[in-house]
């Protein structure tokens, strides 16, 4: 059984020396438990704050612990009335090959899954994260401009779906000319914009010539400083993430730009307003699902995922998520389906 440990707090970026892979004899379900086998497991940009003892809505990761994640398991052995053999679930079993769990927080994803890594993606957190965060707080209207970020990644890609869905013109902001194709021809984008481009803020301007009006924020940096003049009165911002920061080691230089954002958002009348998705829409999961599978199975959600094989690549992997060598939903192939 392998295992990767925090082997240390990144000061900055992560480096592939803040992760330790351990082997250890397979764990025993005792009674009343399950042993899990992992076959994916997620990378998520929130992973960069676990690792971190800085104080967030979640706490970090001990030194030498197990990191934290979202899995697709397959239960090997069971003591555990309500699993079987054979029972596909979603877990948080972390970076890990095999587990033991009570079953608390599992979710039972039936004998034959077909897709199992979109329960990680499009019908998972991301997608959950894109579908609540878009339409309950960007409550976007027919014909209005939704700006989304990171628009080819996990969350990204569907926010600007389901915008199109909605009837909205959407406008992606991406990373490299090869994303942004994808964001048009593939998600169906109105237009998508390279945020390495020198000119970037007038190419985004240029292309919401009515304005902002949702604005789903996931990076912060450079493309919030070009959308913040662009906000029409009354636009929405759900706040999702802001990756551009999460390794930052210092505050960003002057000068102080606060008043002017204040004044912006009182003279615009802006709402801004961050989640977390489960701690705010956990109860909604089930409203989610009823609504994304179905888009999926019809095509009106498409899906892409960078899949990486081999749990230790999961480091690697994961230092690249947060520089945007990720094409799509990240995920790591660590078994056989
Ligand atoms: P993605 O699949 O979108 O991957 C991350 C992407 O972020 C990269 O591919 C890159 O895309 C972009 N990125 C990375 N660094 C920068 C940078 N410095 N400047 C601009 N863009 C950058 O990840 P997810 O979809 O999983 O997550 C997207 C965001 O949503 C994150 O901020 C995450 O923390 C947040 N999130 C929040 C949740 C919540 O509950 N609030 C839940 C889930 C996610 P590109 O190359 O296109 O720039």
């Amino acid at each position: 059984n392998r295992r990767i440990v925090l082997n240390s707090r990144p000061h900055g970026a992560p480096r592939p020396d803040n992760f330790r892979m351990e082997t250890s004899s397979l764990p025993v379900p005792a009674d009343g438990q399950v042993l899990l086998r992992t076959v994916y497991l997620s990378l998520d940009p929130y992973m960069r704050g676990r690792m971190s003892d800085a104080a967030s809505y979640a706490p970090p990761v001990e030194l030498g612990e197990v990191m934290v994640g979202g899995t697709v398991c397959i239960v090997e052995q069971s003591q555990h009335s309500d699993f079987a053999p054979g029972d596909w679930v979603l877990a948080n079993s972390g970076w890990q090959d095999y587990a033991v769990s009570g079953g608390q927080g599992l979710i039972t994803l039936g004998q034959n899954l077909e897709h199992p890594s979109r329960s990680l993606g499009v019908l998972g957190m991301p997608g959950f994260t894109a579908y609540m965060g878009l339409l309950d707080i960007g409550r976007p209207q027919s014909g209005e401009t939704v700006v989304v970020a990171a628009a080819t990644g996990a969350v990204g890609s569907v926010v600007g779906q389901i915008a199109k869905l909605k009837g909205c013109r959407v406008v992606g902001v991406a990373g490299g000319p090869k994303k942004c194709k994808v964001g048009v021809e593939d998600f169906g984008l109105d237009m998508c914009l390279d945020h390495h481009a020198e000119d970037f803020s007038q190419q985004l301007a240029d292309a919401c010539p009515l304005g902002i009006d949702v604005y789903f924020e996931s990076v912060g940096g450079k493309v919030f400083d070009a959308v913040l003049p662009l906000l029409n009165a009354k636009a929405r911002i759900p706040i999702c993430g802001l990756i551009a920061h999460y390794n930052d080691t210092e505050p960003p230089a002057g000068p102080d730009r606060l008043p002017m954002l204040m004044q912006t958002f009182l003279v615009r009348r802006i709402k801004a307003q961050g989640f977390i998705i489960f701690e705010d829409y956990g109860s909604r999961f089930g409203e989610f699902l009823e609504n994304m599978t179905p888009w999926v199975s019809e095509g009106k959600v498409k899906i892409l995922e960078d899949v990486v094989d081999g749990l230790e690549r999961a480091p690697d992997a994961f230092i690249g998520l947060l520089e945007g060598d990720n094409f799509g939903k990240l995920t790591v192939r660590v078994g056989d389906e």
